[in-house]
């Protein structure tokens, strides 16, 4: 038997229903094998932003975003829940037509446990996620040691509304 990890997944959608599609997200992600999701972040909604690993920022095609952090606690090893995360947004519909495309669904890793990982196809902890306003400020709200007020005054100039609930 594998030790579960508590992980930290991203959310965010900006194509069609983005309310429902993460609130469907939530549901799924407690349903993955050897996983559950111990808690949600609000709701917030933010403008669309391009942010690169040099730390420029301009903005992106499309609608407002809907984005939320949630803690999972996983027994799968991060890639095995990377595959989960590409796999739930494939069954949302999600299309990468090109770079910072509107989405149905976007689920990125941003922690999982202490680890750090450095992969061609996965780095954890997620190396924009520090850029990002709308990562950062629902991170801070469920694991507030998880993030820093440095990082967070960072990006207090990305402006972020928290709109409620994100689940029952
Ligand atoms: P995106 O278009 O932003 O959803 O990027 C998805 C791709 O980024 C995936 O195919 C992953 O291989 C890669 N990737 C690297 N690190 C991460 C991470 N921490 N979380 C999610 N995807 C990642």
């Amino acid at each position: 038997m594998r030790d579960a990890v508590t992980a930290y997944v991203a959310l965010g959608a900006n194509l069609g229903d983005a309310g429902a599609a993460l609130r469907r997200a939530v549901k799924a992600l407690d349903q993955l094998p050897l996983t559950h999701v111990i808690q949600a972040s609000s709701l917030y909604r933010t403008a669309p932003l391009d942010t690169d690993d040099s730390g420029r920022e301009a903005s992106a095609p499309g609608n407002d975003y809907l984005n939320a952090v949630v803690a999972l606690e996983t027994a799968l090893s991060a890639p095995e829940l990377l595959d989960q995360l590409l796999q739930l947004e494939l069954q949302a519909g999600r299309e990468r037509p090109y770079r910072n495309a509107p989405r149905t669904l976007d689920l990125d890793v941003l922690l999982y446990g202490s680890a750090r990982i450095e992969s061609a196809r996965l780095m954890v902890p997620h190396p924009r996620m520090a850029q990002r306003a709308f990562v950062l400020v629902p991170l801070a709200e469920i694991a507030g040691g998880r993030v820093s007020a440095g990082q967070l005054d960072a990006v207090k100039h990305q402006a972020i509304e928290r709109l409620g609930r994100l689940t029952a």
